[in-house]
């Protein structure tokens, strides 16, 4: 036999073409690879890990997790505007009432592990998207986590329990019976844009729907949709999660989130009039206007972009300035306390 004809045989180098093709795929996966392990790693941080719930009792969150709700109430939560939602508390569950818009943190997150337990109403009425409809938003409201009582009920794959809206199906229906305790577990990379907003990065998820994996880092086309798949919009990495009022009283509980990566100072997006009360001229300070969810100012000639820390107080991320409001007797800003580095408190009177 000459080399020509063995080289025609799959049989014999099938194997061979394989395992070069996998020597060749490890070479580009592989990290880069250090001579020896690293002694002087610190040890990670402590956590408590909490303890998972069962149908008659709710679980606890991990002693790092911000809670968001733990059956006591809604401080972390408010309507779209950030105001006083009417989404119902009762038994240590919140219920979504209908007819009373999307909810939302009021707090912030960008990259994450989300913690949700859920349950569709029960007895099940309705058929399709019109059983136990309601999502789990990351990014604010451009990023869906399907809620819909996929027990026994037909719809389009995309569109049910533990899809991305419109985009992925899961990859099993671990959907449990209505009335039943759910639990998704979410891992979320938010997207990266650059300065000039194009793309950078695509927003990721990883679903865990009542501990089976249904998405598996699946990378998002751009914001969730109905009809049609709307491109990305440059939008910053912290953003609420929102759940949906989707006509149906689908209730939850123990909601926990753990902000992954590097993820700086706190963030949150205050209601606009609250921001608009802050907005105006102050004696000797730079004017305060408002731009969308941020308040902006020009300082030494610079337009900054200001970023609620709490609801009187904002940090610009591109340089260190930050400001702080302080109301008179009749509630409105009569005071901003601003700092520019290490050149100490200056007050500026309302004007
Ligand atoms: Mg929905």
């Amino acid at each position: 036999m000459n080399p020509t004809s063995m080289n025609a045989d799959p049989k014999i180098h099938a194997p061979v073409a394989l395992l070069a093709l996998t020597y060749i795929c490890q070479l580009h996966a592989a990290p880069p690879s250090p001579t020896s392990h690293d002694r002087n790693t610190p040890p990670p941080p402590f956590v408590d890990p909490g303890y998972p719930g069962t149908q008659e009792k709710a679980g606890k969150a991990p002693s790092d997790a911000v809670v968001l709700f733990d059956g006591t109430g809604l401080a972390q939560w408010g309507d779209m505007d950030g105001k006083p939602t009417k989404w119902i508390v009762r038994d240590g569950v919140m219920e979504c009432a209908k007819g009373s818009g999307y909810i939302r943190t009021l707090q912030n997150f960008g990259d994450c592990q989300l913690h949700v337990e859920w349950a569709a109403p029960t007895p099940a009425e309705g058929k399709g998207q019109g059983r136990g409809n309601s999502g789990v938003f990351l990014g604010g409201t451009r990023y869906e986590v399907q809620v819909l009582d996929s027990y026994n009920n037909k719809t389009y794959a995309d569109g049910s329990a533990a899809s991305i809206y419109g985009q992925y199906a899961p990859l099993v229906n671990a959907t449990r019976p209505p009335g039943q305790w759910q639990t998704y577990d979410i891992l979320y990379t938010a997207p990266r844009f650059e300065l000039d907003g194009q793309l950078q990065s695509p927003a990721r998820m990883t679903v865990f729907h009542n501990g089976v994996v249904v998405q598996n880092n699946v990378e998002l086309t751009g914001p969730s949709g109905w009809i049609d798949r709307a491109p990305y919009l440059p939008h910053p990495v912290k953003q609420p999660i929102a759940f949906q009022d989707h006509g149906n009283p689908v209730r939850f509980r123990n909601v926990w989130v753990r902000e992954l990566g590097n993820p700086g100072r706190k963030e949150y997006t205050l209601a606009k009039d609250l921001l608009d009360s802050y907005c105006g001229k102050y004696e000797g300070g730079p004017e305060i206007r408002r731009d969308g969810n941020n308040l902006t100012a020009e300082v030494a000639g610079a337009k900054l972009t200001f970023f609620a820390e709490s609801p009187t107080t904002f940090f610009a991320k591109t340089t260190d300035v930050q400001l702080e409001f302080k109301t008179g007797a009749d509630g409105q800003a009569a005071e901003m306390v601003w700092t520019v580095g290490n050149e100490g408190e200056k007050r500026a009177r309302r004007k």
